[in-house]
């Protein structure tokens, strides 16, 4: 190797801080003679090189941020005392946009649900949320969520991605169809992460200064405006660039363009709950604007690059169940699931001290009773390792009540949720199709799905799919159905229905 271009090194050190002998040349027995196992820079290097990717998550792999700031700009402390909630107050940020299937090196165009996980650097903790472009999902006990992920990601003979698995998974769990419709409708290929909303997607609870109680969702609208690939453009640019939405947040910001999204929420009196016409915690369902209206909170804009990929958002961790006083829970199964997974994920990918990486640690003091494992930083010196203690060292004593609790008695089952007035799963789809879409919207809707179905989808399935399509409306069903039986020659459509 040449070293006659390079420019006057000035020296870099071991992990020990020690010089470094040569970043360029290994330790050999002359010129042209073996490498020395005791060329322990070397062996560092390489065996350091060796570990240095960390398994993907999974799912939502392949994704981006940036980090910004979060103003509360409206006065809703009648609903909540959260600190980052109140008017006027600003907070420290980061958002992480991804896509769901795909791994770590797939195309961000590929029609698919994005994630939307932000992390609040409160004055009183780090608050998660971590949501997707949707407001609604798949599934809606978390049991199924193992097997819904496998069934969109690769076949376990030729690691295909396959259709046929798809929608085999989707017709065998109706539940599903709000969040297939809307994925396959025009909201399915967003143009850009700057261009989509966001959705908290679950329900939450607030609590006010006082201990009411609300069930909260969250909303995030763009400021960008909402923009959409079609179908062409999208397969165009997977090939063009894979990572067309990671550049465009990044170059963006670095442009001094600063995406903005208002967020606003709706707000269920806590006794509602129990007599809404939809299960309130069902996420496979929305709460009606119409009966609970958005209020504005405030607003989340990205001004900050990471200056390191992977230690700024490959080693973020966000988890749903991260949350502060003035916001809790509920009783969603699919986040109560969530509120155990996303930590533990963290644990398996990153070590058990993952908290403790810059990117995760809150700003606030820390006092924590978990103690040692892999990589300990952050320790609390010869204070006692446990509580309660004698000496000066504080510990948590909470007792009687929750105030982000609620009440739940009964047997223990293994069970669908009881079904409120209007709760069936091909409802609201069908009032997604018929009330929201126009007919342009549909035809494209139409041609999709019947495009998805063309690609490998095999009998049964292929006919529980038309059935699927026919319970959420009647017409686009038919239309769907006459559509793929008018291909006598099917092709294979890759990915998730592109054509
Ligand atoms: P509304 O007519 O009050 O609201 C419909 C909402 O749908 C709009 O406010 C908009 O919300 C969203 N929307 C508009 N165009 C599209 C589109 N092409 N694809 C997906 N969503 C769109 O009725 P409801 O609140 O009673 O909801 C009716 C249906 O609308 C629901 O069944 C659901 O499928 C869908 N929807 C409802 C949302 C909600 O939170 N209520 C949110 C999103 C969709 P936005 O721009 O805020 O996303």
């Amino acid at each position: 190797m040449s070293d006659s271009n390079s420019k006057t090194p000035t020296g870099s050190t071991m992990s020990t801080g020690a010089p470094a002998p040569s970043d360029r040349n290994s330790l050999t027995i002359g010129a042209n003679g073996p490498i020395m196992l005791h060329d322990v820079h070397f062996l560092e290097q390489m065996a350091h090189f060796n570990r240095e990717k960390v398994p993907e998550r999974q799912p939502h792999a392949k994704g981006a941020g940036a980090f910004g700031v979060f103003e509360t700009t409206e006065d809703v402390s009648a609903y909540t005392k959260a600190a980052l909630f109140q008017k006027g107050s600003q907070t420290e940020m980061l958002a992480r946009f991804s896509t769901v299937a795909g791994e770590m090196g797939s195309p961000d165009t590929w029609r698919d649900v994005r994630g939307f996980s932000l992390k609040f650097y409160t004055d009183e903790g780090n608050y998660d949320l971590v949501g997707n472009n949707t407001p609604i999902f798949f599934v809606r006990d978390p049991m199924k969520f193992p097997h819904f992920i496998r069934s969109q990601k690769r076949l376990p003979d030729s690691g295909l991605r396959d259709n046929h698995m798809q929608w085999d998974f989707w017709t065998n769990n109706p539940e599903s169809a709000h969040q297939v419709t809307y994925l396959m409708g025009p909201r399915g290929l967003p143009r850009t992460w700057r261009h989509m909303n966001g959705y908290g997607s679950h329900t939450f609870m607030w609590v006010n200064a006082a201990g009411e109680r609300f069930w909260v969702k969250y909303h995030f609208h763009t400021e960008q405006g909402m923009e959409f690939f079609n179908n062409a453009e999208a397969a165009d640019m997977a090939g063009i660039d894979a990572d067309y939405h990671r550049r465009d947040l990044f170059e963006a910001i670095a442009r001094g363009e600063y995406p903005s999204w208002i967020m606003s929420v709706q707000v269920m009196p806590y006794a509602d709950a129990a007599t809404y016409r939809f299960n309130p915690f069902d996420l496979t369902k929305i709460w009606s604007h119409k009966d609970y209206p958005l209020i504005k909170v405030g607003k989340m804009t990205l001004t900050r690059n990471p200056v390191n990929f992977f230690a700024e958002i490959e080693q973020a961790a966000f988890s749903p169940g991260n949350t502060v006083p003035g916001i809790g829970l509920s009783p969603d199964k699919m986040l109560l699931g969530r509120a155990f997974a996303y930590n533990d994920a963290q644990r398996n990918r990153i070590g058990t001290n993952f908290h403790q990486l810059p990117v995760n640690r809150p700003k606030v003091p820390v006092n924590t009773y978990m103690f040692d494992g892999q990589m300990t930083y952050e320790h609390s010196g010869n204070a006692p390792v446990y509580a309660p203690n004698s000496s000066d060292r504080s510990w948590a004593d909470s007792t009687g009540k929750m105030e982000d609790g609620w009440e739940a008695d009964g047997d223990m089952v293994r069970s669908a949720y009881e079904l409120h007035s209007e709760d069936d799963d091909f409802g609201q789809p069908g009032t997604l199709v018929r009330e929201v879409f126009n007919d342009e919207e549909r035809t494209k809707l139409v041609d999709q799905v019947a495009g998805s179905l063309l690609g490998g989808v095999r009998s049964p399935v292929l006919e529980r799919a038309f059935e699927y399509w026919r319970n959420i409306d009647a017409e686009v069903g038919r239309r769907i159905e006459e559509k793929v039986r008018a291909h006598s020659a099917p092709e294979p459509v890759p990915g998730m229905g592109e054509s």
